[in-house]
């Protein structure tokens, strides 16, 4: 295990399962269709491809970037779209592949944007969700884990970009994080 993390929340083999789980739900759901899954970049990379490679059914593939957290600890609030999607999703069914919902603006923001464009259909799914968090109200219809509201790395999610190559989820060491970081985190218990 790497040094820096102290405790393992899900491993391997759970999200192999929630991925295997969600990627045959989905492929179920959208038997008759041709979805977008469209990833988040970059916290659902790998989650995109584990849930696309368990669906053995037709979809599309595209990837937007939108970003709350400024690389700390804490939700910014404010929400910027750094990469657009290339896909005209008018009239199309979004599958939105995230790593994680928290207060829920980032989603929100995206399943705006996506009915703006006329979008047919938004749906989410996401490996985690930390619904105790939640500050808007946004539904995620495939959930892989309800997370408690705890800071997480690996998989995917980072800590100051850090971290993302690990292949499970975990909880990092208090001593990784910045004291201002650590602050925010111990006012929020
Ligand atoms: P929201 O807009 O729902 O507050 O935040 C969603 C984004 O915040 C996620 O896509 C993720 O990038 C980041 N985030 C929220 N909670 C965590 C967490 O526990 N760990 C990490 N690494 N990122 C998180
Ligand atoms: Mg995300
Ligand atoms: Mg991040």
């Amino acid at each position: 295990m790497n040094k820096d993390i102290e405790r393992v929340l899900y491993s391997v083999e759970d999200i192999q399962n929630a991925a295997k789980r969600i990627g045959n739900q989905l492929a179920e759901d959208y038997a008759d269709k041709t979805p977008i899954l469209l990833s988040v970049l970059k916290g659902a990379i790998l989650w995109s491809v584990d849930v696309m490679r368990e669906m053995d059914s037709y979809v599309e593939l595209d990837f937007i970037d939108v970003s709350s957290y400024h690389g700390g600890v804490e939700s910014a609030g404010e929400i910027t779209l750094r990469t657009d999607l290339t896909t005209d999703v008018a009239g199309r069914d979004i599958i939105i592949l995230e790593d994680i919902v928290d207060t829920g603006r980032t989603l929100k923001y995206m399943i705006e944007l996506l009915h703006k464009r006329g979008a047919a259909s938004v749906k989410v799914a996401s490996l985690l969700d930390k619904k105790e968090g939640r500050v808007v109200d946004v539904a995620v219809d495939y959930v892989g884990f309800d997370v408690p509201k705890a800071f997480v790395v690996g998989y995917g999610l980072d800590y100051k970009e850090l971290y993302r190559n690990l292949p499970y989820v975990g909880i990092l060491k208090p001593k990784i994080y910045s004291e201002e970081d650590s602050a925010t985190l111990n006012s929020q218990e």
